[in-house]
């Protein structure tokens, strides 16, 4: 399902210097909205599609190819295809002004996006794809890059990127310039208690 916000991304949240998230330091977005409704969602305030933080894709374009010392780009969310006319054109002029790498995370299936008309496009412009629903059943934490074993990583004819999703689980801790904390990953139950209590 696509929304159309025009020339605008709905944002839930940006992290310009993240590494958890693909290889090397990687400039992350968030996007708001995702009708995929994944139960054990780790990201259900990130559902709505009603709009967040609008931000014009020139501006997040800039943004991002004025950020120095990463290595590429990661979209997730949020579910990336439902914002797939302005993601396309991101990709696309990410890859023609910059070297930086492209890493995108969609809850969709192979056969889903083809019908969505979006799999050659991220097959030309990606490097990575983490594809496939978040499924509760098949949790696992201890896989880097996705959170259940049903999902995949896809290394698309052209890829850029050699290195492979290893057995481990990355977390990344940040603590804002008003010493408010997040966490980003995937963090087991018990270390979540931990960093709140
Ligand atoms: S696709 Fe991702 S953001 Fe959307 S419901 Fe599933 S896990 Fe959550």
């Amino acid at each position: 399902m696509a929304r159309d916000y025009g020339e605008y991304f709905n944002i839930a949240y940006i992290e310009p210097e993240s590494h958890i998230y693909g290889p090397g330091k990687r400039f992350v977005i968030w996007v708001q909205g995702c009708s995929l409704a994944c139960k054990g969602c780790w990201n259900q305030q990130m559902w709505s599609e009603k709009p967040k933080k609008l931000l014009h894709r020139e501006v997040l374009l800039e943004a991002i190819l004025a950020t120095e010392g990463i290595q590429g780009v990661t979209l997730l969310g949020g579910e990336p295809l439902e914002q797939q006319i302005n993601l396309v054109w991101l990709l696309g002029n990410i890859r023609e002004k910059s070297d930086l790498t492209i890493f995108v995370f969609t809850g969709y299936e192979v056969d889903e996006i083809e019908r969505l008309g979006a799999y050659d496009d991220l097959q030309k412009l990606c490097d990575m794809i983490a594809i496939g629903r978040y499924r509760q059943s098949y949790r696992n934490v201890d896989q880097q890059w996705i959170g259940s074993s049903n999902q995949t990583v896809m290394y698309p004819n052209g890829s850029r990127e050699k290195e492979q999703s290893q057995k481990m689980n990355q977390v990344e801790i940040i603590i804002d310039d008003n010493a408010s904390l997040s966490i980003t990953g995937f963090p087991d139950d018990d270390l979540v208690k931990t960093l709140m209590d």
